[in-house]
């Protein structure tokens, strides 16, 4: 501050600006990171989501070329249909030319496979949101250094090839879980439409999307991108939502080579040529080109929306000055509040079961009190009963006592009665 304390007074800076001369090695840095990125390895989590029989299983090996999921015996999707919808995951460590990646699937069998499927998209909310909880409970540990990101990084959905429209259980679904994850639709078992069956199916769904403001994920341009980049990335867009072919058998393609496709009496598709599917376009979105945006989007927005929110309603407000950001008082008291309303959670539900056991207790006890009424009761009309009839027959008594005392010849035949 300068004498007066009127604001910072900038000291005289002589800047010398200067040719660099040589290779100072900053431009080393991108090898830094390669090697490190290497050395520590990659991870991506992925959910499918999609009724039985629309070929995730198959698709999620065609992408990764390998078995994750062993082959189906049961071919028949009714047979495998299921009323619950359970969470499974599979998880795998691949190499492709040194580059390591945890790979870890998750699907949700039993989705829409019931009658009635509202609340089937409830097991894969919870799951969705437990892992960004997860996330969330190792950050505000001490030691945060070594955090393992169980995110979701992307939600693939199957869509039926009806060739109609989306189903309200698609839009329903959509909706449900938009916010949270990065979202790709897919058009399974594209080689059941026509190519103009495809692209009149591929527009409908963009209406539909586009008039319900479902958020889906697409791949994003940045100002230095290079015109190359730009048009792979429109071209990659173009096609969204991608109709997919999946399979792992290999057929003779068209030079007499062995592809990976589908054959039919009239002719082959090529599950790896971009003029018969899409799935080189999935491939290249969700693995080749984006997997790393994919992580980053998952990390800086879907992430971040989730935790505000989060915080938010345990009463923490979201401060943007960067002071307090980094203030560790802040940082303590957020941790403080976490803490309260994890315990304040605890004890709720603590009550709540304790409250359950009392009702519980005491419509036990009213039912016995009821049973023993109605047997006091019962057995006060028995004795009663009894007391009658006895007193009908003292009366009997007495009176046939009083007839042969009246009558002494009817003693005789009385005797004989006896
Ligand atoms: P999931 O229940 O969704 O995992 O479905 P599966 O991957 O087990 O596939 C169910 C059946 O559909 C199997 O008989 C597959 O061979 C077949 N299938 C898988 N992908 C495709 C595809 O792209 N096109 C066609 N026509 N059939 C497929």
């Amino acid at each position: 501050t300068d004498a007066n304390g009127s604001g910072p007074v900038t000291p005289e800076v002589n800047i010398i600006r200067r040719k660099l001369n040589g290779y100072v090695g900053f431009a080393n840095l991108p090898k830094q990171w390669h090697r490190k990125s290497i050395r520590r390895g990659f991870n991506f989590n992925f959910f499918i989501v999609g009724e039985s029989g629309l070929g995730k299983s198959t698709l999620v090996n065609t992408l990764f070329n390998r078995e994750l999921y062993p082959q189906k015996e049961v071919r028949d999707p009714s047979a495998e249909k299921q009323t619950n919808v359970k969470i499974e995951t599979v998880s795998a460590d691949i190499e492709e030319n040194g580059v390591k990646l945890h790979l870890t699937v998750i699907d949700a069998p039993g989705f829409g496979d019931a009658i009635n499927n509202s609340d089937s998209w409830e097991p894969i909310i919870e799951e969705i949101n437990s892992r960004f909880d997860q996330y969330l409970e190792a950050e505000t540990k001490i030691n945060r250094t070594t955090i393992i990101d169980n995110r979701v990084h992307s939600l693939v959905y199957f869509i039926e090839p009806t060739g109609h429209s989306l189903k309200p259980l698609d839009i329903t679904f959509m909706k449900k879980v938009h916010t949270k994850v990065n979202l790709i639709p897919v058009i399974a078992k594209s080689d059941t439409l026509t190519e103009e069956e495809i692209a009149d199916f591929k527009q409908r769904i963009l209406d539909d999307i586009n008039t319900q403001g479902i958020n889906i994920f697409r791949p994003p341009t940045y100002e230095k991108d290079d015109e190359e980049t730009i048009l792979s990335c429109q071209e990659l867009m173009s096609r969204i939502p991608f109709a997919v072919v999946g399979s792992t058998d290999e057929v003779s393609g068209k030079d007499g080579n062995n592809v990976r496709g589908r054959a039919y009496p009239w002719g082959i598709i090529e599950v790896d040529n971009e003029d018969h599917c899409d799935f080189v376009r999935l491939r290249q979105l969700l693995i080749r080109d984006y997997l790393e945006e994919l992580r980053e989007t998952t990390a800086k927005k879907l992430y971040e929306n989730y935790r505000t929110e989060k915080l938010r309603n345990m009463g923490i407000e979201q401060d943007h000055s960067v002071f307090k950001e980094f203030d560790p008082l802040v940082k303590q008291q957020e941790e403080k509040t976490l803490h309260e309303a994890k315990l304040a959670k605890m004890e709720a539900e603590m009550k709540s079961v304790f409250d359950q056991k009392v009702t519980e207790k005491e419509k036990k006890l009213q039912k016995s009190e009821a049973e023993l009424f109605s047997r006091h009761k019962e057995m006060k009309e028995k004795l009663l009963k009894q007391v009658r009839l006895l007193e009908e027959k003292k009366t009997a008594l007495e009176n046939s006592s009083r007839n042969m005392l009246d009558n002494p010849s009817q003693q005789k035949s009385r005797k004989r009665i006896f």
